[in-house]
């Protein structure tokens, strides 16, 4: 979603405005598209913009959820996020004559001379940075079996593997003996 933050900054230092970013799923053609990009298939943000000095203050908080894969079970699930952030955005050129301008650090969010401020791209890195890198389906997910790959949820149980092996490799045996001879 893009915001224009001109009327704000013509506005009293100090003046906030509430900004509302909700989309339930988000539209692959829509404002917060860039959203799925992270795997983002809901959002839920409250903001609000602060005009200080050296331009727009945006805080708020994000939920959302994530497309994801159980890593123990690999079922598709959404996990729940939730984000809290505040980031600076400096303007780099005066919306009246009476504002003075500092020069922004570096590495800071700008406010270009259209005054437009994209915040898919603050939401997205917010939401992504509390993503898990490995989500699970539920807290006791048994996962799948490493023998047979079923799922150990549906399927509780347990291979006698090694004695399993050397008894099948025995049996071949005897198999091709028995066949030999006969
Ligand atoms: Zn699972
Ligand atoms: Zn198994």
């Amino acid at each position: 979603m893009v915001i224009n933050v001109a009327p704000l900054l013509k506005q009293p230092l100090g003046t906030r405005v509430d900004i509302e970013v909700e989309e339930s799923p988000i539209d692959p053609r829509g404002d917060n598209a860039g959203l799925l990009d992270a795997a983002i298939v809901d959002i839920d943000a409250k903001l609000h913009a602060t005009h200080t000095n050296p331009g727009a203050y945006l805080e708020g908080s994000a939920d959302a959820h994530v497309a994801a894969q159980c890593a123990r079970c690999l079922t598709p699930i959404d996990t729940p996020v939730h984000a809290d952030f505040a980031e600076q955005y400096f303007a780099t050129v005066p919306v009246d004559t009476g504002v003075g301008i500092v020069a922004a650090p570096l590495d800071a969010k700008t406010v270009g001379s259209d005054f437009m401020v994209d915040l898919t791209p603050l939401l997205r890195e917010e939401l992504i940075l509390v993503t898990p890198v490995a989500p699970v389906c539920r807290p006791d997910c048994a996962g799948l079996c490493p023998v047979c790959g079923d799922d150990l949820n549906d399927r509780p149980h347990a291979h006698d593997e090694p004695v399993d092996r050397r008894w099948t490799a025995l049996q071949e045996l005897r198999d091709k003996i028995g066949k030999s001879e006969s």
